[in-house]
This record gives C-alpha cells, sequence and structure tokens, in this order.
C-alpha cells in the first residue's frame, strides 16, 4: 500500500513538474531541447553545450528570469519534444518551413542560414545541377534530407550526425553532403581535401520553435529576441561563434535578422 502511495505521489509530482515547465514562468526553469552535433549553434564543450543556439537561449531564460536547461536528443525528436510540452523551445538551428509550421509555432527569425554541398576537392561536382544520379549524405529529419529528395535519380544516405555524413566522403562512400553552411564550414576547416561549393542548394532562416497552444511564452520570446536584436546582443553572440576576418566569401557571412525583415515570418496560425 505504502508502495501504491509513493508511486502515485511519485506520478502526481511528475506531472505538475512537467506542468510548471508548460507554463514557463518566471523562476521556473525553461527547458530547451536541442541536437548538440551542430557547431557553432550547438556542441559540446567538455560537460558543456555551447554556441550561439545555446547562448540565445540563455539570454531569453534570463530575460524571462528563469533557469535554462538543456535537453540532448536526436534532430529528429526536438519538435516531438516540444509538443508534448517536454520541452519549452526547440533551439537548433532549425529551419522555418511550410511543414514544421503545421505542427509547431517558430518565433520571429534570428538568422540567416543555407544549405550548402560539400564535396572532396576534386570532385566533378561543381554545383546543384551536377548532383543528379549522386550518392549524398545528409543529417536524417533535416531539410538537406528533405529538400535532396527533388535530386533526379540521387541516392540519399541519412546520418544521425552531420559529422558521419562528412566521415562518409572522405571515405569516399558517398560523392556529396547537404549540409547548413556554417557546420560545413567547421567541418570543411577541420578535415582536409574538402571543398564547399560557391552555390548554395537553399537559402533559409532559424527560428525558435515553441508549442502552438503556448502562444503566451511565443510572445515573450518574441520581445526577448527583439531586445537582443535591437542591443546588439544577438549579433554580439553570433559574431562571437562565426569569425567573419577569415570567411573569404562575402556571401557567406551571417548576420542576424534585423527586426524588419522578420515580422512576415513570424509564426504560425
Ligand atoms: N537547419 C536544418 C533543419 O532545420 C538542420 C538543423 C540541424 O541539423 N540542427 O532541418
Amino acid at each position: 500500500m505504502k508502495k501504491l502511495i509513493a508511486a502515485a505521489l511519485t506520478a502526481s509530482m511528475i506531472f505538475s513538474m512537467s506542468a510548471m515547465t508548460l507554463c514557463a514562468e518566471e523562476g521556473g526553469t525553461l527547458v530547451m531541447a536541442t541536437n548538440a552535433e551542430f557547431p557553432p549553434y550547438e556542441y559540446h564543450e567538455g560537460d558543456d553545450i555551447v554556441g550561439i543556439d545555446a547562448e540565445i537561449a540563455a539570454a531569453i531564460a534570463e530575460d524571462l528570469g528563469m533557469t535554462l536547461e538543456i535537453q540532448d536528443m536526436a534532430f529528429d525528436s526536438i519538435l516531438a519534444a516540444v509538443q508534448s510540452g517536454k520541452a519549452d523551445i526547440g533551439v537548433a538551428g532549425m529551419t522555418v518551413t511550410e511543414d514544421r509550421l503545421k505542427n509547431v509555432s517558430f518565433s520571429d527569425t534570428y538568422a540567416e542560414a543555407a544549405q550548402v554541398i560539400i564535396v572532396t576537392e576534386d570532385s566533378e561536382i561543381a554545383g546543384p545541377d551536377d548532383l543528379v544520379g549522386k550518392y549524398i549524405g545528409v543529417q536524417l529529419g533535416t531539410t538537406g534530407d528533405l529538400y535532396s529528395e527533388d535530386i533526379e535519380d540521387a541516392t540519399i544516405e541519412r546520418y544521425n550526425k552531420g559529422f558521419e555524413a562528412v566521415q562518409s566522403l572522405i571515405q569516399n562512400k558517398i560523392d556529396a553532403v547537404i549540409i547548413d553552411r556554417e557546420p560545413a564550414k567547421v567541418f570543411v576547416e577541420e578535415n582536409e581535401g574538402l571543398k564547399i561549393l560557391d552555390e548554395a542548394f537553399t537559402e533559409e532562416e532559424y527560428a525558435i520553435a515553441i508549442a502552438k497552444d503556448n502562444t503566451e511564452l511565443l510572445d515573450k520570446v518574441n520581445a526577448s529576441l527583439a531586445d537582443l536584436k535591437e542591443s546588439g546582443k544577438l549579433q554580439e553572440i553570433i559574431d562571437k561563434y562565426i569569425n567573419t576576418d577569415t570567411d573569404n566569401s562575402e556571401e557567406a557571412d551571417t548576420e542576424a535578422v534585423s527586426e524588419e525583415a522578420t515580422e512576415t515570418e513570424s509564426a504560425a496560425e
């Protein structure tokens, strides 16, 4: 009997804890779902998860008077975690897409992004049109995965981590990797014999995913983001992780999305 009561108590505690999470009140915990395999937006440094998204989320949590908790999971589990209330926000270099907007709301956008093509230096692939019939590596559930399905006769190899796709390319198991520009730059810098093609595969924008019924949190996050843009803090965070000095391609510079530019992007019906 005692055991039963204890179990019931634990269950109700867990329930009220998750209800607390859902409310995202001042003094509470703001739970961020991410996939920390995506430098420079989120990656492991020792025991910590650091990067642009981690710092943006920390700044938002501070603004809301909350404590940030980061939960690391597979990229394709993030939206389910947000939808179920297991996490309050999904911050993972996540691109706003029509499909995702059916399931979650997105905040105003905070960074411009792109899917780019990584090939080996000696590759005959010079642009997106040359991908026809090729073996292409992507990260499971990402926009690279989604959009590469349109490439004629291509075979798509899906990996849990972007880095694993790059390893496969190095081992000549695939012909190209389609992945977000900033992680691509990190992977190419860390591995010899690779290059990023000049022409991007898609242009995209990142935003924070929030449960559709949590409009209160959506408003708070948008207000915080607006302050971070206005004060220059957002650009400061991006500049800390993306060194534009060593970047020889003008186009590749990542800039925080300006306030005006994002209004039409903002969230969901
Ligand atoms: N921007 C891509 C997407 O939203 C990839 C994000 C990621 O791998 N973290 O699908």
